[in-house]
């Protein structure tokens, strides 16, 4: 779906006056350093992937003095809106002599991509007693043993899966909270597309398809190109999976992220057998739009898929 996308800058998140630096809604997504001895601004700017100016700005400091034991707001570098971290449960981690960023990742069960992804690491550089936001593993957020993906296994069983075809991966939402692959088959044939329903898989919300329930489409069934992005070329080449929702407004449920990772392990494993690319809708060249939302975890899923 199409709207114009909001422009969500840094500067227009720390208000200047009153001594509130970060709305609250961001507070929970800052990252905080308490100042130890022998610290200084700069260093602590080197080694956070910022700068001393940010610093200065995000915590209202008009020098570069600092006292040990002084709590830090690191302000999280770029769109932090389009990561969407809300729609991932996080829990916080105080780094403590002798830790990696590896043991770190793998004792909460994410990679170390997503462990950077989630604060904004650049680098592998950690400092004792610096806050990490840990993401809990999107898969594992379903119980176990719950096999999201069982009817699109049988249902695509007869398909000859056309894996030469297939460059890419496009994620989608579809800016409403109503729908099923039947009502927008529907809508997107009323509005002239003769091989129906645009995107290749549907994840319902529990509404008019179940939560977690992926939906096969007919241009899937039958290997056809998608019609979910502008460019006609990319829509050849491009499968299309469309979450129910507006997730400029809500998140994705957990089942939902949780169908949306098992589907994405199947179509690049046992489906495609090839890593192909993946993009948010809106990452690509010539689009104007938000999707699939900012709460949509973009970025973390970028960790996982490339
Ligand atoms: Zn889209």
């Amino acid at each position: 779906m199409h709207s114009t996308r909001r422009q969500f800058t840094r500067s227009a998140l720390i208000a200047s006056a009153g001594g509130i630096l970060l709305p609250p809604s961001l507070w929970a997504q800052a990252i905080t350093y308490k100042v130890k001895k022998g610290d200084t601004l700069g260093k602590i700017a080197l080694h956070l992937n910022t700068s001393t100016s940010e610093l200065q700005r995000a915590n209202n400091l008009n020098s570069d003095l600092i006292q040990v034991g002084q709590k830090l707001i690191i302000p999280a570098s770029g769109d932090t809106n389009q990561a969407g971290y809300n729609s991932i449960a996080m829990s916080t981690y105080i780094v403590v002599k002798g830790d990696t960023l590896g043991q770190i990742a793998q004792r909460h069960g994410i990679s170390v991509n997503e462990l950077k992804a989630a604060n904004n690491l650049s680098r592998d550089l950690i400092l004792v007693g610096q806050n990490l936001r840990i993401p809990a593993n999107a898969a594992r957020q379903t119980t176990p043993k719950e096999d999201l993906m069982a009817k699109v296994r049988a249902e695509t069983a007869r398909t000859k899966i056309q894996r030469d075809k297939w460059q890419r991966i496009v994620v989608h939402h579809s800016a409403i909270k109503y729908g099923n692959v039947e009502k927008y088959d529907a809508a997107h044939r009323l509005r002239g597309m003769q091989n129906g329903l645009a995107y290749h898989f549907l994840i319902g919300n529990g509404i008019d398809a179940g939560d977690g329930e992926i939906e096969i489409g007919p241009r899937w069934q039958k290997q056809q190109p998608g019609g979910h992005v502008k460019n006609h070329l990319i829509n050849q080449t491009a499968i299309g999976i469309c979450l129910i929702g507006n997730f400029e407004k809500t998140h994705p449920s957990k089942k939902q992220l949780a169908a949306f990772t098992q589907l994405m392990d199947w179509l690049r494993g046992p489906a495609l057998g090839k890593k192909v690319n993946f993009s948010g809708h809106r990452e690509l060249k010539g689009e104007q739009t938000v999707c699939p939302g900012k709460n949509f975890p973009l970025a973390l899923m970028h960790a996982r898929y490339g």
